[in-house]
């Protein structure tokens, strides 16, 4: 099997190359490595190859790993990438360095109130609902001007907007969409993209990618 830090060269170069027809820079695309569900020792390994951004989804497997781990690497950037419920805004605002799936008017109001008693602010993502699924988060497309000004007057800082596509289907259209509703919106980030579909994505405007079984192998 291929090690941890390969993988990680590997998925970097293809950021890469997806970069230069896009006339984009590799640095403007942060590759977050996500490690949910994977034990500390499967971490380590990119943490010593020198990556330092990860993506987590449940606040609390995320305090129990990254509590230790950042005592060893303190300068780790800890993003939040799956669905948040409103009464872990406390934990999530004091753990994170980013949140991906700010999605509801609910949310936003524990968060704000996280945020302010706490004295630190947090960015978001904005997720939208890009493929008007039933079963999955988000804002609708249609609220999602109301809701950004909502998460601008909250004094939230919005780091972009966020999307899951739906599944088995290409995923181009989407991300294209995206874009396309940042850019409407004024907002610049846009954390889209995981294993199966982060060059294309990066290839359509992608300043985050979400990237887990490509950097640790498939989860149990
Ligand atoms: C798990 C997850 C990812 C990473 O998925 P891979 O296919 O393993 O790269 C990205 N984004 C979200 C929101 C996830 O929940």
């Amino acid at each position: 099997m291929e090690s941890a830090a390969t993988r990680l060269e590997e998925v970097q170069a293809n950021i890469a190359r997806m970069c230069r027809p896009a006339r984009r820079e590799p640095e403007d695309v942060t590759l977050i490595a996500v490690s949910k569900t994977h034990p500390i020792e499967r971490i380590e390994p990119l943490l010593e190859a020198g990556h330092r951004v990860f993506g987590e989804n449940r606040v609390q497997e995320a305090e129990s790993k990254w509590t230790p781990l950042r005592e060893t690497y303190p300068d780790t950037e800890l993003h939040l990438i799956g669905q948040l419920q409103s009464n872990k805004a406390d934990e999530a605002v004091a753990l994170f360095d980013c949140i991906h799936s700010l999605d509801r008017k609910s949310l936003l109001k524990a968060l704000a109130k996280a945020m302010d008693k706490s004295g630190r602010r947090v960015p978001c993502f904005v997720q939208v609902n890009i493929g008007d699924e039933d079963q999955k988060g988000g804002c609708p497309i249609a609220e999602l001007p109301d809701f950004l000004r909502k998460v601008r007057d909250a004094e939230i800082p919005v780091a972009g907007l966020m999307c899951l596509p739906p599944a088995d289907i290409e995923p181009a259209p989407f991300f294209a969409l995206l874009a396309k509703l940042a850019q409407d919106n004024g907002v610049d980030g846009l954390s889209m993209g995981m294993s199966g579909d982060y060059e294309t994505a990066v290839q359509l405007g992608a300043t985050h990618v979400r990237v887990g079984t490509a950097l640790f192998g498939a989860r149990e």
